[in-house]
């Protein structure tokens, strides 16, 4: 989970990691009366989850608490990416001298953590990764051993950071790295981290990715999710604890692993190239499929009214197929009228002549059964375009 900029500043806050005021409006009157608690100057910034915001416009100072409103008003509602700026933050303005750069986050290629620091931070960090990487200090880190003072030390070092803050620095990755592990992160990143004319290092932007499977540790990460920002379908099948991603085809998938439903998107991506269509959905039922599972998934999947056929591809493992046709058979029951699309069914795997006998049998008007994942799906993509 992606966290907002001014979300990512409370927490930041909440681990002494130095920060400066901020507050979260909806209204160019919101913004206005946090501008005037404030006092003085602020930085009116657009709340939206994708970088670059400040090139895009989204970030501008404030003289004043009536300017702030003029800003906010001119700021809400804009595209940034494809992203409507639904609030802005209002945050207290800091005198810039320095822009420095500061991440840690996970590195999955090579099984550890990865802390990144740079003196040439600001809007321009990722021409910089690309054209000058000398400028940008990476330093794996061990998660077993994590972040001790030596190495914060040794990091800023390598970062090539002024004397004048290599403490203050030191001070704040020790901050920044006892929030991320006691968070659940696998992103922290500060981006302008800079020096103030009055020589203070402050975290003038966030940016957080929390780890949702970590989530049973931080009942209060619940409060940080953007409820409005969810897909409906999306939200619907978190509900019922399936593992959903909307897509933008018109084929809905259904399979049992992640493995197995990654490839069956790439087969019906191939195959809907013909018929102009492509997969609707990501949905694993995963290993232990009960009918009431089947229907879960399929009645998110039915309920998309972009989807116009259904391609369920199960290989039978520890749930063996009959077991998965008997769900299919029962899940159309549960469901009754609201079925109404044609569903490609290719069973393969533990007891697989059983599971398909009882397709057979059932002989369900909207089932056709398929007995290879490529013919199932050309027939998928085939009906869906019909
Ligand atoms: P981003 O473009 O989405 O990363 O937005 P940032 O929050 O990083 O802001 C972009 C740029 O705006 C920063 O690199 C700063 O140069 C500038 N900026 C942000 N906050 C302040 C501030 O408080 N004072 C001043 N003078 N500039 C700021
Ligand atoms: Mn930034």
């Amino acid at each position: 989970m992606d966290l907002f900029e001014y979300q990512a500043r409370d927490l930041f806050e909440a681990h002494a990691i130095p920060v400066l005021g901020g507050a979260v409006a909806f209204t160019p009157d919101e913004a206005e009366s946090a501008a005037a608690k404030m006092g003085g100057r602020v930085v009116v910034k657009a709340q939206v989850k994708v970088g670059g915001r400040g090139k895009a416009g989204g970030v501008k100072l404030a003289e004043s608490p009536s300017d702030a409103r003029e800003k906010a008003a001119a700021i809400l509602g804009m595209d940034i990416k494809g992203h409507t700026v639904h609030k802005v933050m209002i945050a207290q303005a800091a005198p810039i001298e320095s822009e420095y750069y500061l991440a840690i986050l996970l590195d999955r290629a090579n099984r550890n953590f990865l802390v990144m620091a740079s003196v040439a931070g600001g809007m321009e960090i990722e021409d910089v990764a690309h054209n000058s990487p000398e400028k940008l200090a990476r330093v794996g880190i061990d998660p077993n051993v994590g972040i001790s003072k030596e190495k914060a030390r040794e990091i800023v070092l390598a970062g090539q950071f002024p004397a004048d803050v290599v403490d203050q620095v030191v001070d704040v990755l020790l901050k920044l790295w006892a929030a991320f592990v006691a968070e659940d992160a696998t992103l922290m990143e500060i981006n302008p981290l800079v020096k103030t004319s009055d020589g203070k290092v402050v975290a003038l932007d966030g940016k957080v990715t929390l780890d949702e499977n970590a989530g049973f540790r931080h009942p209060n990460h619940e409060s940080l999710v953007d409820h409005d920002a969810a897909n409906p379908l999306e939200a619907a099948a978190k509900a019922k604890n399936l593992n959903y991603v909307k897509l933008d085809g018109q084929v809905g998938i259904i399979g049992n692993g992640a493995g197995l439903v990654m490839s069956t998107l790439d087969v019906v991506a191939y195959a809907g190239e013909k018929f102009g269509v492509k997969p609707a959905n990501f949905l694993d039922i995963g290993g232990g499929a009960s009918a009431q599972i089947m229907a879960d998934g399929l009645s998110i999947i039915l309920g998309d009214s972009d989807v116009k056929s259904v391609f369920v591809n199960v290989f039978g493992g520890i749930t063996a197929c009959d077991a998965v046709a008997n769900g299919i058979v029962q899940a159309l029951e549960i469901l009754g009228a609201k079925a109404t699309k044609p569903i490609v069914v290719r069973l393969d795997g533990n007891n697989v002549l059983e599971g398909r006998r009882i397709l057979n049998e059932a002989a369900h008007p909207l089932i056709q059964q398929l007995d290879t994942m490529d013919g199932a799906a050309a027939r998928a993509a085939e009906l869906a375009a019909k």
